[in-house]
């Protein structure tokens, strides 16, 4: 027999990065009163978790408020996520969306949907959630967010204007969810936040490789891997960890520029010099090292993107985020005169994934050990998943693999992944 519920239906609409992902599933974690619908036509509330990383996510916003207008179930619309800093007040005055709430706020999300009148709550940017949330990828692998804001000031940036300082979440609790996720079979953990590195910075009792430590000591983890870290917060404390067998051997390291001047220019905090010599010091230990690169911000002039190609040769780099700059307004970097032209972004943002493409075959070609791969899911009897290094590995087998963790001693190199059989 079917039931059918007569509770008001809404449909989150989830715009950005993981973190946004994270926050719509605390506000799903939430919600009591209500059903979730998995299409704007069948609700009666929308509910926009927002993106304003760029001006471009604005008006993706702003082009599905439209949208939503001509629908005939003609939803409420509420309005939450980053953008509620940024384009929020202008839609609610102008009487595009009904209501507006903050991040602060999302916990509360079932008794705000039920309010009739408009609301316009932005609430405040100290908050921390007491909801924590994992988002699990196929049976095994699992992401944590470990905290939420950042205190670094780069010049492009306009996250910690919407999400606020930096600031963590309680250990014990994050442990506690790592614990039961062990239980329920999840062996691979993956911590993210806005700025992870910055875990603990507040509390001088605790530091992102004090937490790490615990995580290692939860009986069931197997391998624990990081988001993206600043260079700046990889101190002696977390370096005496690169000897664990249970820390993925790869790192996310963002530089996003190996320009002494322009690392300058985007108020960054790293120096290319010392970056190098970290660099070399954890890929001395086995490591894959990857990044984050920003093509194309203003002030990048041909000297300065040679001298930073010059640079990254150096670099024992395996893996990139490339990403061609993108104006974000109410930032410094978006007043800034010395544009570069999108054609000329392109060929250095080529130019920099080919070199990182050879220096990850080349690196591939030179592993000694046996590949560690936790397989995470199977298309045609080939199996697909990310060894200790992160890189992607085919495998063929007959046996079913999926969730299973496997060794490999021998496989091919390929342009873009590993293949073997099984
Ligand atoms: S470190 Fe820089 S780029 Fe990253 S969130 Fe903080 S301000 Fe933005």
């Amino acid at each position: 027999m079917k039931f059918s519920s007569n509770k008001p239906k809404v449909y989150f609409k989830t715009f950005g990065c993981r973190t946004n992902i994270f926050d719509t599933q605390v506000m799903i974690n939430n919600l009591k009163d209500f059903d979730i619908v998995s299409n704007e036509s069948l609700a009666d509330i929308v509910v926009i978790n927002s993106c304003t990383v760029t001006n471009s996510a604005d008006s993706s916003a702003k082009n599905y408020v439209n949208s939503l207008k001509k629908l005939a179930n003609n939803p409420k619309i509420f309005f939450t996520g980053c953008g509620v800093w940024t384009k929020g007040e202008g839609l609610f005055n102008d009487g595009k969306i009904d209501s507006l709430f903050g991040h602060s706020l999302k916990e509360e999300i079932n008794e705000i949907l039920k309010k009739q009148e408009r609301v316009f709550e932005p609430g405040n940017l100290e908050h921390i959630d007491k909801t924590i949330v994992s988002e699990f990828v196929g049976k095994s692998r699992a992401f944590i967010k470990i905290q939420e804001g950042c205190d670094f000031r780069c010049s492009y940036c306009i996250i910690p204007y919407v999400r606020g300082d930096a600031r963590s979440y309680d250990m014990s609790v994050i442990l506690e969810q790592i614990s039961t996720l062990t239980q329920n079979g999840f062996g691979e953990f993956i911590l993210t936040g806005t700025n992870i590195g910055s875990y603990g910075k507040k509390d001088k009792n605790t530091s992102l490789a004090k937490l790490l430590k615990e995580i290692f000591n939860i009986k069931g983890v197997r391998r624990v891997r990081l988001g993206s870290v600043e260079p700046v917060q990889i101190d002696d404390e977390f370096k005496e960890l690169l000897n664990e067998s249970k820390m993925a051997k790869h790192l996310h390291i963002a530089l996003q520029h190996t320009s002494k001047d322009m690392l300058r220019i985007m108020n960054r905090r790293n120096k290319v010099l010392d970056d190098l010599a970290l660099f070399e010091y954890i890929a001395d230990r086995g490591y894959a090292i990857g990044t984050d690169f920003i093509v194309g911000h203003p002030g990048e002039t041909d000297s300065l993107w040679s001298e930073a190609m010059q640079n990254l040769h150096r670099f024992p780099l395996t893996h990139i985020h490339a990403f061609t700059y993108s104006k974000r307004d109410g930032t410094p970097s978006a007043s800034m005169k010395e544009i570069v032209k999108g054609d000329i972004a392109k060929v250095r943002y080529n130019e920099l994934v080919s070199i990182i493409e050879n220096k990850n075959i080349e690196f591939r070609k030179s592993i000694k050990e046996p590949l560690n791969i936790l397989v995470e899911q199977e298309k045609s009897g080939v199996f697909f998943g990310y060894d200790q290094f992160y890189n992607p590995i085919e495998i063929t087998s007959n046996t079913d693999l999926v969730a299973d963790w496997v060794e490999i001693g021998n496989f091919e190199v390929q342009k873009d992944k590993n293949v073997a059989k099984f």
